[in-house]
């Protein structure tokens, strides 16, 4: 029982985030799903809650919790609905982190709030040809007296039509070797020269739309930069780290929903006079799931602690995002096959929960790239 290493306020927000998915997100969870409705509903009950602002300063809006706590909250969130679970993570623990650690006092001051109570900031790195080699990138931003103008598009943007706002990492000259220097930007949605694209169509996560950022001569005042001139790069790794530890959750907590919906069918399924959960394949199938579940799960509280005490947790968070990705695709597959042909209509979840793990092996660095990640942490040049 890993609940016994928690302490008593952390057992606190994963039983509150549990009954707020339960009662709010659950229910709407395949419908949003099948239509791509995104569920601001869902976000704003996790606002008003305090699980948005879970942690950080009480001071900037937040509920002053560890970041443990947050991770318990979206694994709670992940177990129904991979949507909403992937907003809340790019949201408050990418973008608001982001902020926290970059942010002057005045945009502390200005953004955090909003945030914790639902106003959604977006994380924009990716572009049309710039995905996992992020530094060819060719937005640019070019110095105009004490504003910038901003050109270009950005790829793959999650919640991007619900955005308020959103950080923006651009080209703004180039270093003493020719090569390209960035600096990160806050862009609101009602910046002159900025617009959303169409959402996507995608496989999975359809409850968070997906869409382009478009930049045509886009003013943004020098206010608006985050974190140091020409040091975007630097705001962008400290996205990616937080990031991987919720990603890496995201999947979790899919594979552990995964996981719970399998044992209530199994314990009910008859075939040949038996329970399918009589089958020793079926006991040895679950009780090996459950075992790597649980290792994972403890891979993201390890790099969840490291990152509560100050410590570095870059490679620990791409080794739990890595494990758990991955995870949970083995999960979704093996436990869809328990449901039989059951298992590939919609009359149960087991298939999105299926097409919504599969993004985590991509987004916020694709598996290949963690792997380089920990491959150079372990020692190899
Ligand atoms: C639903 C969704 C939401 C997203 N949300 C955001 C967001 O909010 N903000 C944002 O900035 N981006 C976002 N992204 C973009 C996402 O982070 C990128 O898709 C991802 O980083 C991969 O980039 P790419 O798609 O260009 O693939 P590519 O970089 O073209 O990679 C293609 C394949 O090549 C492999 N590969 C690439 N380089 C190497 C290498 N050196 N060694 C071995 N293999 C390699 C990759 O692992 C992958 O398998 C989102 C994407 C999706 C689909």
């Amino acid at each position: 029982m890993s609940e016994y290493l928690l302490t008593k306020q952390q057992l606190m927000v994963k039983e509150l985030t549990h009954k707020i998915a339960e009662e709010q997100i659950k229910p709407i969870a395949a419908e949003i799903d099948e239509k791509e409705i995104f569920p601001r509903e869902s976000i704003d009950v996790l606002a008003r809650a305090g699980i948005l602002g879970c942690p950080y300063p009480e001071e900037l809006g937040g509920s002053g919790m560890d970041f443990l706590s947050f991770v318990l909250a979206i694994e709670e969130i992940a177990k129904v609905c991979g949507s909403t679970a992937s907003i809340v993570c790019t949201h408050a623990g990418v973008s608001m982190y982001c902020i926290e650690l970059f942010g002057t006092k005045e945009q502390k001051e200005r953004y955090m709030p909003l945030m914790a109570q639902g106003h959604l900031m977006g994380f924009a790195l990716t572009e049309a040809n710039a995905g996992s080699d992020s530094s060819g990138m060719l937005t640019t931003a070019v110095k105009d007296g004490s504003n910038y103008i901003i050109n270009g598009a950005k790829m793959f943007i999650s919640s991007a039509p619900a955005n308020d706002f959103n950080i923006v990492v651009a080209v703004t000259g180039k270093n003493a070797k020719g090569r390209p220097e960035f600096t990160a930007f806050i862009i609101d949605k009602d910046t002159p020269g900025f617009s959303v694209g169409k959402p996507v169509n995608k496989l999975g996560i359809r409850g968070s739309l997906t869409a382009e950022l478009i930049f045509e001569d886009c003013v943004v005042s020098e206010t608006q930069v985050l974190g140091t001139i020409g040091k975007g790069m630097k705001v962008a790794l400290a996205s990616l780290d937080a990031g991987r530890i919720c990603m890496g959750t995201q999947a979790l907590g899919i594979a552990q929903g995964a996981i719970d919906e399998t044992i209530q069918y199994v314990n009910e399924r008859v075939q040949f006079r038996k329970r399918i959960s009589q089958f020793q394949n079926t006991q040895f199938t679950l009780a090996d799931l459950q075992t790597k579940v649980d290792a994972g799960r403890m891979l993201l509280w390890r790099a969840a602690k490291l990152k509560d005490m100050g410590k570095p947790f870059g490679t620990e968070a791409a080794m739990g995002k890595l494990y758990n990705s991955d995870l949970a695709m083995e999960t979704t597959v093996k436990c869809l096959q328990f449901f039989g042909g059951y298992g590939y209509t919609k009359e149960y979840p087991i298939e999105r929960m299926l097409r919504d793990a599969k993004i985590t092996q991509i987004y916020e660095g694709t598996n290949e790239i963690q792997k380089m990640v920990i491959g150079r942490a372990v020692g190899l040049n």
